[in-house]
């Protein structure tokens, strides 16, 4: 690996990117060798088992997928994060060595899934990530990190991801700015990420949000790239080219510590 996890947790800005499914074994290659071009990225991300919201739409391409992940590392030596939902998806991300565990949205408001994920740690040594829960309670947030902690995890960060509101807003999920800052207080020694692509929705005001997670102090950007972000079979609307994931964090004003 270029670096390995532990040095990527200590650096600051830590930029984490890729598309927001795994769709074929061609699609994942190409996206993280782009992305390993730009220079910019530390992890490579990719969504294998989708919660969507609503039946019908596409729900993962599922364990085939995590070999191409487990490729991807190998070709461009980048760690790699797949979202976990299941004590048996657990099991299969790691059986392929996958680097770093993120707990979704929809799954951080259930304790009984963040138990059986939290239950399939045990023992286990892997950083995990967990997302804000969809609805703005830091409660359940909380009780996701008490639950993975109890397990044993000694490395757990934080995605904040915005908050589901009822009808068409600015933002896919409305960020909610106070409550990333009210839980970095609270839990100053976990990193903070911020997802701007499930905050906007839309590919026009990434930069903005990427920016504003910056200027508040976060320790990171998770945003979803794609090789043909328009055919992408999930939240194509919020997706960017490695190539533009590149040119948007080269146009990140950062803290000066940071460069
Ligand atoms: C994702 O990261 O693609 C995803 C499903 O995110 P969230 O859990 O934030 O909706
Ligand atoms: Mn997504």
């Amino acid at each position: 690996m270029r670096e390995t996890v532990q040095q990527i947790w200590k650096k600051r800005p830590i930029i984490i990117s890729g598309p927001c499914s795994a769709e074929t074994e061609e699609q994942v290659l190409e996206t993280a060798t782009r992305l390993a071009k730009t220079g910019k990225v530390d992890m490579l991300r990719a969504g294998i088992w989708k919660p969507r919201t609503r039946p019908g739409s596409f729900e993962g391409i599922g364990t085939k997928g995590l070999p191409w992940m487990q490729q991807a590392k190998k070709i461009t030596g980048l760690p790699v994060t797949v979202e976990v939902a299941t004590a048996k998806q657990v099991e299969d991300a790691l059986t392929f060595e996958v680097d770093v565990l993120w707990i979704g949205a929809r799954t951080t408001v259930n304790p009984f899934s963040v138990q059986e994920v939290a239950d399939a740690l045990r023992g286990v040594d892997v950083p995990v990530l967990i997302k804000n829960p969809i609805n703005p309670d830091l409660e359940l947030w909380t009780g996701a990190v008490e639950r993975v902690a109890k397990a044993g995890i000694k490395q757990i960060g934080l995605i904040h991801r915005g908050f589901s509101s009822y009808g068409n807003t600015e933002y896919r999920n409305a960020p909610m700015w106070h409550l990333a800052i009210e839980m970095k207080r609270r839990n100053p020694e976990l990193l903070m990420i911020n997802d701007p692509s499930h905050i906007s929705g839309r590919r026009d005001i990434l930069l903005d949000v990427a920016q504003k997670a910056i200027d508040l102090d976060m320790d990171g950007l998770i945003i979803e790239s794609h090789i043909d972000p328009d055919k992408a079979w999930s939240d194509a609307k919020q997706q960017i080219t490695p190539e533009k994931l590149g040119e948007m964090i080269g146009a990140i004003q950062w803290r000066r510590e940071d460069v």
